[in-house]
């Protein structure tokens, strides 16, 4: 008997009849389409002929002076109803040699071929997908047809105003650290969780971009990516900010956050405690009173800059500190015995209820025996690394105290974060990113991971 699942699923050449609801969905999207886009085109030529009317003249932004009316020039935008026509008065200074079209900006239209309304749907889509899936969808749903190059101008441009935006905001709030009770807001919370965490982004290493000999042949493929870490890759730092009152348990063991604020950047750890206290002050979070819950991995990068917030907690993530005993025990009892389960369920169970110094001794009286020279030096190092480890965080591992105060012991909302942001859209199979592609990516995430996405109808796209 043929197996069913060998058929092809569409027999090859047959046309397949559509339903009869689809047929009169196209036939009635088709004959409106072309009735918006004519009411659009009439709508523009009217602010085109109110404009003409006025007969006012034109000043230079740059100087101020006259300028001198270049008579009609022609272009076309491409809008949700489709192409429109534009025919607008060029005006020129002769000094500055700056061009102004006063239809475009009454019209509030930006650089490129995109209204700002498409433009803005259009880096949606490819803030959630690929460029080449992106340029599909665009055309099922929207019915434009855009270029996967297309489609990454348009988003180029509107993550390079969101970025600046963003960066402009944390620069200019950098400078209120100097008097933070000025700013600071009565109603702020008591307490707010943060968290940060880098993770590694591909990059790109060639210096021009490919090029194919003729439309038809595929792109040629990417140089491999270097083996060692480091060389090809950049540190991406995520933040997360959220209140630990507005945490809930769905269901038993299982957390949820109602709310929380992401921020990210492929930059310094500067960069990235400057955006979060940005992103702190205009959130009205930071208060006189409010303790900054600071959760991070171990990182000096993180510790170093947590002296920001006079007002802190700093814990060291219970699971960063829980694996760090879990390979200790594999090195010193082996990977899968009884031993290591043991050795290293007591030790997260003391470090869980508070009792890092206990464990401190305990790490400082185990003197290992074993037979062969390597084994035993192996085993004094394991040790030695884990005492060094928490001595170092032993102020920041009071973790009964901090389960008391509500505050959490783990960092599993930046891990969750660095899905959200960079993974699900940044880290795909084979992906590389321009340092500036990424930077614009990363703010365009935020944008829409915060629910802020908003934000873009306020930013004029200016830059190519
Ligand atoms: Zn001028």
């Amino acid at each position: 008997m043929p197996s069913q699942l060998s058929l092809p699923l569409w027999p090859q050449g047959q046309q397949l009849e559509l339903p009869l609801i689809s047929k009169l969905e196209q036939e009635v999207l088709a004959k409106h389409r072309i009735a918006m886009q004519a009411d659009l085109q009439a709508r523009v030529e009217a602010v085109a002929a109110e404009i003409a009317q006025r007969k006012a003249g034109c000043r230079c932004s740059e100087c101020g002076k006259p300028m001198q009316n270049q008579g009609n020039k022609k272009s076309h935008v491409q809008t949700l109803l489709g192409l429109i026509g534009l025919r607008r008065a060029a005006f020129r200074c002769a000094d500055c040699k700056l061009i102004r079209y006063p239809l475009d900006e009454a019209l509030g239209l930006e650089a490129g071929f995109y209204s700002p309304a498409l433009g803005r749907l259009l880096a949606l889509i490819a803030t959630l997908c690929t460029f080449v899936q992106g340029s599909e969808i665009a055309e099922r749903l929207l019915g434009i047809k855009i270029s996967p190059k297309g489609l990454w101008k348009v988003t180029q441009r509107l993550g390079e105003a969101a970025w600046k935006a963003m960066n402009d905001t944390a620069q200019r709030l950098a400078d209120v650290r100097t008097a933070p009770d000025q700013a600071a807001p009565q109603d702020a919370p008591d307490v707010v969780v943060l968290g940060t965490d880098g993770c590694m982004l591909g990059m790109q290493r060639r210096s021009t971009r490919r090029h194919r000999a003729d439309p038809t042949t595929p792109l040629p493929p990417l140089p491999p990516l270097p083996k060692q870490e480091g060389e090809g890759f950049r540190e991406n730092k995520t933040g997360v900010l959220l209140l630990p009152a507005e945490r809930t348990e769905p269901s038993a063991g299982r957390r949820s956050v109602v709310r929380r604020y992401l921020v990210s950047c492929l930059g310094s750890a500067d960069e990235i405690f400057n955006l979060l206290w940005a992103k702190l002050l205009l959130l009205g979070w930071l208060g006189p009173q409010t303790v900054v819950v600071i959760v991070g991995d171990g990182a000096k990068w993180i510790w170093n800059r947590a002296e920001l917030f006079p007002n802190r907690c700093e814990i060291l993530d219970f699971w960063h500190a829980a694996e760090h005993a879990w390979d200790t025990a594999r090195i010193l009892f082996g990977t899968e015995s009884r031993k290591t389960i043991e050795w290293a369920t007591a030790v997260v169970d003391l470090l869980r209820a508070g009792k890092v110094e206990q464990v401190l001794a305990l790490l400082e009286r185990m003197k290992p025996r074993r037979a062969s020279r390597s084994q035993q030096l192996l085993c004094e190092q394991a040790i030695a690394a884990l005492l060094e480890y928490y001595t170092d965080n032993r102020t920041r591992m009071l973790y009964d105290q901090y389960l008391a105060k509500g505050y959490g012991i783990g960092s599993g909302a930046v891990e969750s974060a660095h899905k959200q942001v960079t993974h699900a859209r940044m880290r795909q199979a084979g992906m590389r990113w321009s340092q500036a592609g990424a930077r614009r990516m990363l703010a365009l995430r935020v944008l829409l991971l915060n629910d802020e996405w908003n934000a873009l109808n306020s930013l004029v796209a200016t830059a190519a």
